[in-house]
């Protein structure tokens, strides 16, 4: 338990309206999205200003009272989650901390809060025809603090790269209140080390990022969106390349698809139907965009389809004639998670490999899982032209939930070890956090654990901030 009088003290550094230790008002807080994570905590503060986040950390520092940073609590592996398995931590959320300090159309930059969610960040960009390329299904909740503390990806990662790519520049507030100034829209800094490279995806154990500088883009002006069928993983590939080829390497988006995904998508969601009448075993989305409104970018379209129709790569397609049309196609694809938890237990793998090895990556990894669970639902579809893909295992129609996620850690560990064999990464998108940190601590070099422990040690020497996440005891 944290003593009253600290309870007292800590409530006192921010207004009225800036704490809360009512259960009933926590509980959507200490909740992940899933009820995956259920935690708990005495007390949550939302500061309005980096000098209250600051004095907040500099007391709990001096009391040695730990702390979880929260965003729009969408995280998907229990990093923003206080108090699992008892711990008594305080809650950071930075929710209220929600200006839009500065667009510069001419520096292509964008300042704000680290509240801000990513939602707010597109309308600011837009405002001043300029593009912030992040999208991601979660964006009218996930906040910038958030998505750089977790590095997020989500589906224009082929074209504009991760949060990392994004952020030029970080205000934050060390473990011991101290606040680091490296908010700048600068392109070319090289004195010293990276200040606030270091901040994104260490998933709150440095620091509270309090505000953020993000790189825009053009704003798109012409766009063409197709939904295509194809006949193996392999054609989609082939496919990949050829598209960036033959657009002048304007793809934006290349979402791939196993055709029993699409299938749970059918049969729960509303309001969708398949763009394609037949039935086929993988599909893409294929976007392509371009910034000049004078661009061919639909001719090319139409020749790389034609390109790939005459090498059967892709078997059928659809292009979107209309705004309407394309976003059944973007609904259709962001349904599949939704989808998939309708069909009862599902075992998640957010995993990537290099992007040549997605096909034979495919096909080990459902080996694997076969070969000791002949019928689980295996259902990849992700995030291909940046070779990351939601490996997620179903469980068989007649097998008991319960039963089915009790074999969670060794279907983890037969995909994360084929994920090595193959040079990837255990976690591509969502971090660590408590849900992945004993298969960190299992799959990654020693030598690289030990220099990640080293950075934690020397800015959190007292470990309060975000204790529990990415280190396995
Ligand atoms: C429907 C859905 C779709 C998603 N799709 C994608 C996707 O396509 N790609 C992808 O990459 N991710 C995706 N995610 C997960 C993604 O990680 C989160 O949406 C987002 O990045 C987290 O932002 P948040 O503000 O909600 O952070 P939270 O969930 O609140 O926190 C996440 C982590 O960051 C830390 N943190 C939060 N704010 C701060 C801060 N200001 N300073 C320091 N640490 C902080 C927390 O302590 C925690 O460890 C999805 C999630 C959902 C629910």
């Amino acid at each position: 338990m944290i003593a009253d009088h600290h309870i007292i003290a800590l409530k006192a550094l921010v207004d009225a309206n800036g704490s809360t230790t009512e259960k009933h008002d926590l509980e959507p807080f200490v909740t992940e999205w899933r009820d995956k994570f259920i935690g708990k905590t005495q007390l949550m503060l939302s500061p309005k200003t980096t000098d209250e986040v600051a004095a907040i950390i500099k007391y709990c520092s001096t009391h040695q009272i730990t702390v979880v940073p929260q965003g729009g609590n969408t995280g998907l592996v229990g990093g923003s989650t206080p108090g699992i398995n008892g711990a008594d931590e305080i809650l950071i959320n930075l929710r209220r901390m929600t200006s839009v300090h500065n667009v510069n159309a001419e520096d292509y930059s964008v300042t704000v809060d680290a509240g801000c969610t990513v939602s707010m960040i597109h309308e600011a960009a837009i405002a001043s025809d300029r593009l912030f390329p992040l999208s991601l299904a979660s964006e009218g909740s996930c906040t910038a603090g958030g998505v750089a503390s977790t590095n997020a990806g989500g589906v224009h990662v082929i074209r504009y790269g991760t949060t990392r790519a994004l952020v030029l520049g970080v205000e934050a507030v060390l473990p011991d209140g101290s606040i680091i100034d490296a908010l700048t829209p600068l392109r070319k800094d090289n004195t010293g080390y990276a200040l606030a490279q270091l901040m994104i995806g260490a998933e709150g154990t440095l620091g509270i990022i309090t505000k953020v500088c993000f790189k825009l883009y053009p704003s798109e002006k012409k766009r063409s969106t197709a939904w295509l069928a194809l006949p193996d993983a392999n054609s989609a590939l082939k496919l990949l390349s050829m598209a960036r080829d033959i657009t002048g390497d304007q793809v934006s988006v290349f979402e791939l698809m196993c055709r029993p995904a699409l299938d749970f998508a059918f049969n729960h969601i509303p309001d969708l139907r398949d763009p394609i009448s037949d039935i086929y075993p993988w599909y893409v989305l294929l976007e392509c965009a371009s910034s000049d409104a004078a661009s061919d970018i639909n001719i090319k379209v139409q020749t790389l389809l034609e390109a790939a129709l005459e090498q059967n790569l892709i078997v059928d397609g659809a292009i979107a004639l209309s705004e309407q049309q394309r976003e059944l196609f973007w609904h259709t694809r962001e349904s599949l998670s939704e989808a998939q938890k309708h069909e009862g237990g599902s075992i998640k793998h957010d995993i990537s490999v290099p992007v040549s090895t997605i096909p034979k990556f495919i096909e080990a990894a459902t080996n694997a899982i076969h070969a000791k669970y002949p019928d689980a639902r295996v259902t990849p579809f992700g995030h291909m032209g940046d070779g990351n893909l939601h490996f997620n295992v179903m469980q068989p129609a007649n097998q008991a939930k319960a039963d089915f996620l009790s074999h969670w850690e060794d279907m983890n560990r037969l995909v994360h070890d084929v994920v090595i064999e193959f040079g990837g990464s255990i976690s591509a998108e969502h971090g660590i956090g408590i849900l992945k940190k004993d298969e960190l601590s299992r799959t990654k070099p020693s030598a690289n654990l030990a220099a990640m422990r080293a950075i934690k040690h020397a800015l959190d020497p007292k470990n309060i901030m975000n204790p529990r996440v990415l280190f396995s005891d």
